[in-house]
């Protein structure tokens, strides 16, 4: 559930026009809806209820602005992060160290050095290779570094291969044959004390089963490494779990379903759950404002062409993803369409044949789910700008990000000795 809905005959945010958002901060424009974020992570709270003391860390990189980021701090919610300009985004935010896990596979020494000196709660580590940076990061600080090796139980999530990461194929965590020599390496490193476990099998999950056998994989490595003589206090069960685009889509079981499997699959492992949902939390509570250009008569459909474009949101053309798409006005005419945006790549491609709300040049629309990875992914390809977001709470709304040139943020002279090459 979401808070854009029709308001006098147009979209709204919460108690805002989009329309006065697109003509007070122009288009395209992210606009974030601080009740729905605030929804989604109490949803997530009372579905994990049966649990003692869950971790819930938020995937900074789906949704990384930091007033989202505030807002879910305010609730409760830690942060899973990947870099170490997601670790300070995270702490700015307000997310206390213990609240925070470090992910990802090439963590670099000045990265783990910072995260260190943080006290984070703990590494998420994916190779021995890993690991021994860490403990030479750890000995020259003089600190101990939390730390667990991400699992890869090699199951099929059943999404996009470029969102499957628990795939013997994929370059994510370790094989479960590998796994107690894993530990064991590590376990015999200075600097490092060996606190979790770890598995991540993908996004955009629509069905609970892989994610059922990944944990059961997960609970089979807790028990072995406890007879192996580690002293375990965190089982990470990472992110994934889908979110509804809209009609025609694949519908995501509900985070209940979710919490109870977890509960079931769980209920014999005495250790204290972590989960780092990402899509879940954000992907709703956001939308993509534009404004048509113009409609160019095409072969078969006409071509919507709208302000916004490939490089304000990459889903589309990276992942063949769905978006759902508006009109802020509708008129109640439908016609079917193509919706493209205007950078110079056939894949800046948002919907082909779309049965949608009749558009015409001038009019706004909305792309719906664009909360997560959309804003965090933009670029500045075609020397666009990077894309405006606006948090609306209630009647209140404010600019937390502005539109950046890019071409101008990172200028620099061009050298003089260009002229002397011959
Ligand atoms: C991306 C990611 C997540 C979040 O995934 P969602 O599908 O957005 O929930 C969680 N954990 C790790 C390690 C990730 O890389």
């Amino acid at each position: 559930m979401d808070y854009f809905n029709l308001k006098d005959g147009a979209l709204a945010c919460e108690q805002v026009a989009l329309e006065t958002i697109a003509e007070e901060v122009g288009t395209p424009v992210y606009v974030y809806s601080a009740a729905t974020l605030r929804r989604h992570a109490r949803v997530m709270k009372e579905a994990l209820a049966a649990l003692d003391d869950p971790l819930i860390a938020f995937a900074v990189k789906a949704n990384p602005n930091p007033a989202v980021l505030a807002t879910l701090a305010r609730e409760g919610l830690g942060g899973d992060i990947v870099s170490i300009g997601e670790y300070r985004r995270a702490r700015e935010a307000g997310m206390p160290p213990s609240s925070i896990l470090f992910s990802g596979v090439g963590k670099d020494a000045d990265e783990m050095a910072e995260a260190l000196a943080g006290d984070v709660l703990q590494f998420n580590m994916e190779s021995v290779e890993e690991a021994r940076m860490l403990s030479a990061v750890a000995v020259a600080a003089g600190r101990t570094a939390r730390a667990a090796f991400r699992l890869n139980p090699d199951v099929d999530a059943g999404t996009h291969a470029k969102i499957t990461t628990g795939n013997a194929d994929n370059k994510f965590g370790i094989p479960a044959a590998q796994a107690i020599e894993a530990f064991r390496a590590a376990r015999d490193l200075p600097g490092i004390e060996m606190t979790g476990v770890t598995v991540h099998i993908g996004s955009q999950l629509t069905r609970l089963d892989p994610l059922e056998k990944a944990f059961v994989r997960l609970g089979e490595l807790v028990a072995a490494l406890r007879g192996d003589g580690f002293d375990l206090k965190l089982a990470d069960l990472g992110g994934g779990l889908g979110v509804p685009y809209g009609p025609g889509q694949p519908e995501p079981p509900s985070p209940e379903a979710y919490g109870a499997m977890v509960a079931r699959v769980t209920r014999d492992w005495n250790i204290r759950l972590a989960f780092e949902p990402g899509r879940l939390i954000s992907g709703n509570a956001g939308v993509l404002l534009s404004r048509v250009v113009r409609v160019k008569p095409g072969e078969h459909h006409p071509w919507v062409i709208v302000d916004a474009a490939m490089n304000d949101l990459m889903r589309p053309a990276l992942y063949d993803a769905y978006h759902h798409v508006e009109a802020v006005r509708p008129s109640g005419a439908r016609e079917t369409i193509n919706l493209v945006g205007p950078v110079c790549e056939s894949g800046d491609t948002f919907a082909t044949a779309r049965e949608t709300d009749r558009m015409a040049p001038g009019e706004l629309m909305i792309f719906r789910t664009a909360g997560a990875y959309g804003a965090a992914m933009s670029s500045g390809y075609n020397s666009r700008p990077l894309t405006p977001e606006v948090l609306v709470d209630g009647d209140k709304w404010a600019l937390v990000r502005r539109r950046i040139d890019l071409a101008e943020a990172s200028a620099m002279p061009v050298p003089g000795w260009i002229d002397q090459t011959s």
